[in-house]
């Protein structure tokens, strides 16, 4: 066969494997889209496991005309200067999203600026565009995602049942609301019963910890907040009594963003070797802001693996941070790091 140039839906189809895999996937991104619009409410509403509706409001900056029209093109954003690869402060930049979303879904995307007099509606059903239409609204975006993967086969057969796809999009939602106490997050729909987290103002770490991860936690953990080397270590760590059986309730977050991260991990599991039987979990919730200069955020598509340029000393830090707070706290350790 010759080689031919693939054509425009195809590679946003190509594209939109990497970026949703799942509903939740979808939630993520939107999700950050309206963090980065300045946000300060949120509603996120779903059904069937978000395989029917995904539909996020916010009351963010909106885009006018032209900026709705190229929100669904690919490569196409407003968050990244030509050279700026090694100095990312928003949370999405690849300018893949919408597009991708577009090419295996019927999306809607409505938005309204302060000084528009109303808002506008672009459709893209499955890479197909019309629009944009006027629409009554109030300021901010509103994005619509009907019937994901409908037109892919192959990748809605992937998908687990709504149950498992809702739960996704739950704990989605939740990092990303542990992330940003300064939003007011809203999630509802035929998935669940609602959740309903008011803002605590920024910085206001502890009271959404409370909100998302409960009270409990909260009144069994202390609180970290050291400096390191230039890292900044804060949140929760839970009380060597208070731990699970497997690691889910561990929470790692990298200048804002949600991270699994295997030096982070491995910090934590250090820390609390002293204290905790080999085959517990501690529960944590662990903030790192760190110099962007220092981090790689462009390892994978989802951005929710990292690399460091120096692990030692992120992990340094983490275990410096802990290993305070515990000690304070009455719990002394047998090993220190050496400064
Ligand atoms: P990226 O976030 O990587 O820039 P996206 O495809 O997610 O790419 O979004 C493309 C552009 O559309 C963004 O850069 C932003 O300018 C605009 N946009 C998307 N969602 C919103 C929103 N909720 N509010 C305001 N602008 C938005
Ligand atoms: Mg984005």
């Amino acid at each position: 066969m010759p080689i031919r140039q693939l054509p425009e839906d195809l590679i946003n189809r190509i594209a939109a494997g990497e970026v949703v895999e799942r509903p939740a996937s979808v939630v993520k991104e939107l999700v950050e889209n309206s963090i980065d619009a300045g946000a300060r409410r949120i509603v996120v509403t779903t059904a069937n496991g978000g395989m029917d509706l995904i539909r996020i409001s916010d009351d963010g900056h909106g885009m006018d005309r032209q900026d709705l029209l190229l929100s669904v093109e690919r490569h196409a954003t407003s968050k990244l200067s030509m050279d700026d690869l090694d100095d990312i402060r928003t949370l999405g930049f690849r300018g893949e999203a919408l597009a991708s979303i577009g090419s295996v879904a019927r999306l809607s995307v409505a938005s309204r600026t302060a000084d528009a007099e109303s808002g506008l509606v672009l459709v893209v059903d499955n890479g197909r565009r019309s629009g944009p239409m006027p629409q009554a609204m109030n300021r901010g975006t509103v994005i619509e995602v009907r019937d994901l993967f409908a037109q892919v086969p192959a990748r809605r057969k992937f998908l687990k049942s709504a149950r498992a796809e809702g739960a996704a999009i739950t704990d989605v939602v939740k990092r990303l609301a542990m992330a940003n106490p300064q939003v007011h997050f809203v999630l509802e729909g035929t998935d669940r019963t609602a959740s309903n987290w008011p803002s605590v103002g920024e910085g206001a770490l502890q009271a959404r910890l409370g909100q998302v991860m409960g009270a409990d936690f909260v009144e069994n953990a202390v609180v970290l907040a050291t400096q390191r080397h230039g890292i900044v270590v804060a949140g929760m760590a839970g009380l060597p009594t208070y731990t699970r059986a497997n690691s889910l309730s561990q929470f790692y977050f990298v200048n804002g963003r949600s991270v699994r991260d295997k030096v982070l991990v491995g910090a934590v599991r250090a820390a609390y070797a002293d204290y905790t039987f080999r085959d517990r979990f501690p529960v944590v919730s662990l903030y790192v802001a760190i110099d962007p200069a220092e981090v790689d955020v462009n390892v994978h598509p989802a951005k929710a693996e990292l690399r460091f340029r120096d692990q030692g000393a992120l992990r340094g830090a983490v275990i410096t941070a802990i290993g305070q707070a515990l000690a304070a706290a009455g719990f002394k350790a047998s090993t220190t790091v050496a400064e």
